[in-house]
C-alpha cells in the first residue's frame, strides 16, 4: 500500500552529519501517523509520501530544520542550586530568560557551576536523515481520532 494520510508508517533511520559522521542510529524501527499530524518532520512526510514498502532514501535537512541556536537558552547555574541526582546529559526543567518553561541538558559540570542548554541539540546543524521504509499499514479510528500510532513502535495507553 501508499503511504498516503492516515497511513501508519514504520521506519528505520540513521542520522550522520554533512561529513557522515554518524549522529544517531535507531535502535528499534519508528512508527508515525502520516498525514500532517505532526508525528514525524514535514520533510521526512514530504519525502515518503506516496512510496511504499522497501522505500529508502538519504534526506539532507537544511540547519533549520530544528531551529537556530539561540544563546539566551543556554544558562549556567551554581551547583548548589542543583537538583540532587542530575548527571551530565541529564534533563532537568527550569525557566528561559522570557520565563517560559523550557527543558535543559546537563551539558558540562564544572567546578561549583553547571552548563545548561535548552536547545534541540540537533538545532543549527544540517543533517543526513537515511531513512528506510519497513512497513505501511491503514491507520486504525482510534489511531486518527488520537493523531498517534498505537501498537508496535507506538503510544501504548
Ligand atoms: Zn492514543
Amino acid at each position: 500500500m501508499n503511504i498516503e494520510k492516515d497511513t501508519v508508517v514504520t521506519l528505520t533511520y540513521k542520522v550522520s552529519d554533512t561529513l557522515g559522521r554518524l549522529v544517531e542510529e535507531a535502535k528499534e524501527p519508528m512508527a508515525y501517523l502520516h498525514g500532517g499530524y505532526d508525528n514525524t518532520l514535514p520533510q521526512i512526510e514530504a519525502a515518503l509520501d506516496g512510496k511504499t514498502k522497501g522505500f529508502a532514501t538519504l534526506l539532507k535537512l537544511g540547519a533549520d530544520a530544528f531551529g537556530q541556536r539561540d544563546e539566551a537558552l543556554v544558562q549556567t547555574i551554581a551547583k548548589s542550586d542543583f537538583p540532587a541526582g542530575v548527571k551530565l546529559g541529564g534533563q532537568i526543567k527550569g525557566r528561559g530568560e522570557d520565563g517560559s518553561e523550557q527543558v535543559f541538558t546537563v551539558m558540562k559540570i564544572k567546578g561549583d557551576t553547571v552548563h545548561l542548554d535548552a536547545n534541540h541539540p540537533w538545532a543549527g546543524k544540517a543533517l543526513h536523515f537515511a531513512i528506510k521504509v519497513t512497513d505501511v499499514r491503514a491507520a486504525i479510528p482510534e489511531e486518527i481520532e488520537h493523531k498517534h500510532v498505537h501498537g508496535a513502535h507506538g503510544h501504548h495507553h
